[in-house]
């Protein structure tokens, strides 16, 4: 069903969906001479599709779910996006999500546009059955939508390889006598995952704090070794990062799921904590830690602050109260514009999620190619490559900030509602790049 025009005047209303347009307006007020056409191009996903289907749970009862896929731009190639299960999962904020990842490709530089989906259900009250047989009733009714040259699901919220391996099965009954791996990334090692995947995001967020910590560019902190982490989220992304900046010397003082969280500001053992969330469920009650909230937690003083599990988590109500010295966005949204806004007069640097949590599409890419090739790169190959894209990112996105930085002081800053900062600059990358490919493809007919 094409629903472009309805998703794009009801979204409005969505904050996801808002708070695209205001990032993607603060973005084209710094490079005012693109083709405003060009522009508009992106303003609207490519194509929309709205399924409700039936699925019998395990009492005998029927109940009706709604799911959604949205392929945002196939600019610069296939969509490539995540399918989450959520109760707030919706058209719009599929939308809203689905142009994240387009901006987040163009950036990394991986030749895929940005798509977006899921099921609206709460995952924590279904069976593992239940669940099996949404994602293949789900799967069936998106049906040609996607395909591995076409639209390209991964991993999101309360998804993860089980999933991906019931939409790559369901696809290749489907699509029977094809190799068809490569429909989907984020699957487990033995149907043609890539080693390193599950790691990527949360990696990845840490290869580009180090890179850019490094870069002299968060004032009062020069290191990751021995700075004071605080994480919400303790799912695939959250735990990684913990794990991750662990290794690279940093103190991990506070984590939540979304139960609550705990604090030890001596740092967390996280060993202990992982085998704690897993015998009772919870980080709650862990001995020798205090119990805090998880809007408590985004307050506690420490070096660098990771969002990441929702979004909307740092906005106007409480940006004032952040402590951070930088915030890595390794949700998809956490900060809201008028919370960059904030940050940005406290002096905090943002590490934005389109260059952040740009390491799983990243691997996903690296996947994706391996499926299509019949290969199986090794974990170091795997974890050189996403260095690499990892840290000219960043590098691309600094240069870009300095430069908009000079040209702004040729001129006044006035007119500007919010500050030049990281996302801004990462963002104009990602749209000068578009805008020039779709300039080179030429528009149809
Ligand atoms: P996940 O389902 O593995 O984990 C989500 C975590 O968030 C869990 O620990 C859960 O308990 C916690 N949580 C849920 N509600 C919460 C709340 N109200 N307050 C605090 N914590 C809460 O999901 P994930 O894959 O780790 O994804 C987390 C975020 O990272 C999402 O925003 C997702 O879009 C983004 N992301 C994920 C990937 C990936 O590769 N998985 C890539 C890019 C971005």
């Amino acid at each position: 069903m094409e629903q472009s025009e309805l998703v794009h005047s009801s979204a409005k209303d969505n904050s996801a969906a808002t708070m695209t347009d205001i990032n993607l307006d603060r973005a084209l007020s710094r490079i005012p001479h693109v083709d405003k056409g060009f522009i508009d191009v992106l303003r609207y996903p490519k194509r929309v599709v709205s399924v409700a289907f039936p699925v019998e749970m395990d009492s005998g009862d029927v109940q009706v779910f709604k799911g959604c896929r949205v392929l945002h731009s196939r600019i610069l190639g296939p969509g490539k996006g995540g399918i989450r299960y959520h109760p707030d999962v919706d058209l719009h904020e599929a939308s809203a999500l689905a142009t994240l990842m387009t901006w987040k490709c163009a950036l990394i530089d991986v030749p895929f546009g940005g798509a977006k989906g899921g099921v609206a259900c709460n995952p924590k009250t279904l069976s593992s059955a239940e669940l099996r047989r949404i994602t293949r009733r789900f799967i069936s009714e998106l049906g040609d939508n996607i395909g591995p040259y076409i639209d390209i699901p991964s991993p999101d919220l309360y998804t993860g390889e089980q999933t991906m391996s019931w939409v790559f099965d369901t696809y290749d009954v489907m699509h029977s006598g094809s190799n068809n791996r490569a429909v989907v990334t984020g699957k487990p090692l033995s149907l043609g995952g890539s080693v390193g995947r599950r790691e990527a995001t949360g990696r990845g967020v840490c290869y580009a704090a180090r890179h850019f910590i490094g870069k002299h560019m968060v004032p009062g902190l020069s290191s990751l070794n021995g700075a004071t982490v605080a994480i919400q989220g303790f799912g695939n992304v959250g735990a990684v990062v913990a794990e991750q900046m662990h290794c690279m010397g940093a103190k991990i003082i506070a984590l939540s799921d979304s139960q609550g969280g705990i604090i030890d500001k001596e740092g967390l053992n996280l060993a202990e904590v992982a085998a704690y969330k897993r015998e009772h469920g919870s980080l709650i009650g862990l001995p020798g830690t205090l119990s805090t909230t998880n809007e408590a937690l985004l307050e506690v003083d420490c070096d660098v602050l990771v969002p990441a599990a929702l979004s909307h988590q740092i906005c106007a109500h409480n940006a004032e109260q952040i402590k951070a010295k930088l915030v890595l966005e390794a949700a998809n949204g956490p900060i809201t514009p008028e919370g960059d806004r904030i940050l940005a007069g406290k002096g905090i640097q943002v590490l934005p999620d389109i260059l952040a949590n740009a390491g799983g599409v990243t691997v996903s890419y690296f996947e994706w190619v391996q499926n299509l090739e019949n290969q199986q790169w090794e974990l170091d190959e795997v974890n050189d490559k996403l260095l690499k894209k990892m840290n000219r990112a960043v590098d691309l996105s600094v240069e870009r900030l300095k430069s908009l930085t000079a040209e702004e002081g040729a001129h006044s800053e006035d007119g500007h509602a919010y500050p030049l900062d990281l996302r801004t600059a990462a963002l104009v990358i990602a749209l000068d790049k578009l805008v020039a490919v779709t300039a080179q493809r030429g528009i149809w007919p």
